[in-house]
């Protein structure tokens, strides 16, 4: 069987977001499915645009994440690679140089438009004389470069969409270096995938059209593709994956208290037809991936519903899951984690349960009636509700009257957990204390 290896190739033109991530997620899941290798591999030959920040950025979202990379590459670093084979590729006339301005494309697109044709390069450049080219650079012209697709059915049979088919004679030659000489995505990518052993592409529908031209390039430097897989592409609630949404930065969301597993957990099976489970590790996350199982339909995706699922996720895990993370023994983590939103509020708790603080008494009365009803430790979760059941029949209190000034002398909080949980953390005698209005 072959090596597999995928490769999250991001662009480091901005920060990691949700969109990137969900790419990112897929590949590395797929990878440790099948027991391959995971490639990082910066696309960064965009060199007005491409940032030190942003590169950063994506590493640390993924080290943070747990996607971690076996190999990595570099694209500013391979263009003697590239020329090298740009230099064959024009040897076998399938890479041609082109004198068109901008402008002058505009018109001839506009023109076939108007004739109702699809706008297609018609590759007049193949046809001009030694002395028109000798002309152009006279004026002071630099060329760009086209690859020359052959004509004829393109196919793939999709991971996601199935067969996928195009005809060549409806595409248009790519222009794969721009006349400053810098190089667009598509030929370095395919060098790159077949120079890396690259067996399996995961990444956005955007990029079928890419695809098919992509599919000729690999023959053309005499590899064979790999296998595709096309993720149909987010949408917001309202629709369209707003530029808020779609940007939506994964630092945020980490700073806002989501956890990364929540994110992958959740990432993996939005528009799938499964149901989105809260995974506490990636290992099983990546045994339960079935790209067959993904829509053809983009998925809905919302920030708020990944919030709740994040909670979900927090309320339910596992002690040995987060014990490196807090401060707390694992009773107290068990005790408490049903009534936190973010792993971070149970340092609170913690501060509360086990620290001084000060009680915050509203009702002298009957918080000290409370306290000298406190039964004799030890106390477990039944201690809570015999104890307040006395306390409402001897202060005559009952339901906020009763509960609100308990809660606020025994945690200064109007809300938190359940008190028959915290009470047995609080212990007797710093209950007793808050209950009569001492720091304690
Ligand atoms: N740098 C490209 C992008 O971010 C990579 C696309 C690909 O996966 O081939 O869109």
């Amino acid at each position: 069987m072959t090596n597999i290896k995928v490769r999250f190739a991001p662009s480091p033109t901005g920060y990691m977001h949700i969109g990137n991530t969900r790419t990112a997620v897929f590949n590395w899941l797929l990878a440790k499915k099948l027991g391959g290798k995971f490639m990082l591999r910066i696309d960064d030959t965009d060199t007005l645009r491409s940032k030190k920040e942003y590169e950063d950025s994506l590493r640390d979202v993924l080290t943070w994440l747990g996607l971690t990379w076996d190999e990595e590459a570099r694209q500013s670093a391979r263009l003697d690679r590239y020329n090298q084979v740009v230099e064959l590729l024009k040897s076998q006339g399938r890479v041609y140089a082109c004198y068109e301005t901008a402008e002058e494309l505009e018109i001839m697109r506009k023109r076939l438009m108007n004739r109702g044709l699809p706008p297609i390069y018609d590759r007049s450049a193949l046809k001009l004389t030694p002395e028109q080219i000798s002309a152009y650079e006279a004026e002071g012209r630099r060329p760009h470069y086209r690859f020359k697709l052959n004509s004829g059915i393109i196919e793939w049979n999709d991971m996601v969409r199935g067969l996928c088919r195009y005809d060549a004679a409806n595409l248009a030659d790519p222009v794969i270096i721009r006349e400053d000489g810098s190089y667009l995505y598509h030929l370095p990518s395919v060098i790159d995938d077949f120079d890396f052993g690259i067996t399996h592409i995961i990444r956005g529908e955007d990029h079928v059209t890419n695809t098919a031209l992509q599919v000729q390039m690999f023959e053309a430097i005499g590899g064979q593709s790999p296998e595709f897989a096309h993720l149909p592409l987010l949408t917001g609630v309202e629709g369209k994956l707003s530029k808020r949404l779609g940007s939506l930065g994964v630092r945020e969301l980490r700073e806002d208290g989501v956890e990364a597993l929540a994110i992958s957990s959740f990432l993996a099976k939005l528009g799938t037809s499964e149901s989105i489970e809260p995974y506490y590790d990636l290992e099983t996350l990546a045994q339960s991936l079935d790209l067959s199982k993904l829509g053809r339909s983009q998925p809905k995706f919302d920030v708020e519903e990944l919030k709740i699922f994040n909670t979900h996720y927090v309320r339910n895990l596992p002690y040995s899951k987060i014990a490196h993370r807090v401060n707390v023994v694992e009773d107290f983590w068990n005790s408490v984690r049903g009534n936190i939103e973010k792993v971070s509020d149970i340092a609170l708790w913690e501060h509360i349960c086990c620290q001084n603080i000060k009680p915050e008494v509203e009702d002298v009365e009957l918080t000290s009636c409370a306290a000298e009803l406190l039964p004799p430790e030890p106390w477990g979760e039944e201690t809570y509700s015999k104890w307040i059941s006395e306390v409402k029949s001897v202060s005559g209190k009952s339901g906020k009257n009763l509960f609100h000034p308990i809660r606020m002398a025994l945690t200064a909080e109007a809300q938190g957990p359940e008190l028959k949980v915290l009470l047995p953390l609080i212990g007797r005698e710093r209950a007793y204390n808050r209950l009569m209005g001492s720091e304690a």
